[in-house]
């Protein structure tokens, strides 16, 4: 990204936070937590997935088509056939742009035409999957594409740490790293804590589960730690679309 597009991302961001909110009210009966893992590389499959499998937990992965078995500094990328094996064992599937572009620099027409390529993309792999959620490339939030989004999909998820409670955005849900190198086990016990307290929903972003992850993604024993924790305290693991539908959404 240039830095004129920086810029742009971050005001966007900033202002997407607060025009064009359509206030929801969450109505679950009890806090929750969903694991979000986007882009998707290979050892969110073959390590994040079995992880949540051990607790009986299912997760929600973000693809951007255009990423799948293509080369990548950072790590590698999950295959199609990993995306279907996904779907198959009940994991959802979210939607980012295909290509990976941030939304603040799509106008309508491109915006429409990368949601329609890349769920015309994940059809061909299973015609069997339906997308539902979206979550922001990079994170950025477009205030221009907010609306459009919402007609689109249940909800959009940004990287606007938080915990998400009472009247929320359902285009711009807030969601907390789970990255080695931004959060502790400490900082997740924390988060939880909060979750009890105002009823709330954490949603969790990262990327690879790796003993080294990337500056993006996290170790085993971090996303073990937190399914241990959030079942300790009796906070569901529900994917977004299981979790919007306890919401009420
Ligand atoms: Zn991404």
């Amino acid at each position: 990204m240039t830095m004129l597009s920086h810029a742009k991302a971050r005001i966007n961001n900033r202002l997407a936070r607060l025009v064009g909110t359509t206030p929801f009210r969450l109505l679950n009966q009890k806090p929750m937590v969903s694991f979000t893992f986007d882009d998707v590389p290979k050892t969110a499959v073959t390590v994040g997935a079995e992880i949540l499998k051990e607790y009986s937990s299912l997760g929600t992965f973000y693809v951007a088509g255009s990423l799948l078995d293509s080369p990548s500094p950072l790590w590698t990328a999950a295959s199609g056939d990993d995306i279907v094996a996904l779907h198959r064992d009940g994991h959802e599937i979210g939607c980012h742009t295909f290509s990976h572009r941030q939304t603040c620099d799509l106008d309508a027409a491109a915006m429409a035409a990368e949601i329609e390529r890349n769920g015309r993309f994940l059809r061909s792999l299973d015609d069997t999957i339906r997308i539902e959620n979206f979550a922001y490339p990079f994170g950025v939030a477009a205030v221009l594409r907010k609306s459009q989004l919402g007609t689109m999909f249940r909800s959009s998820r940004g990287i606007f740490p938080g915990v998400n409670s009472g009247k929320v955005d359902l285009q711009f849900l807030y969601a907390i790293p789970l990255i080695s190198g931004q959060i502790d086990c400490d900082a997740i016990d924390r988060t939880y804590d909060e979750a009890l307290r105002c009823n709330g929903w954490v949603v969790f972003y990262g990327h690879d589960v790796a003993a080294s992850p990337s500056p993006y993604g996290c170790s085993p024993q971090l996303l073990r730690h937190a399914l241990e924790a959030a079942s300790r305290r009796n906070i569901q693991a529900l994917t977004m679309s299981q979790a919007l539908s306890s919401a009420g959404a």
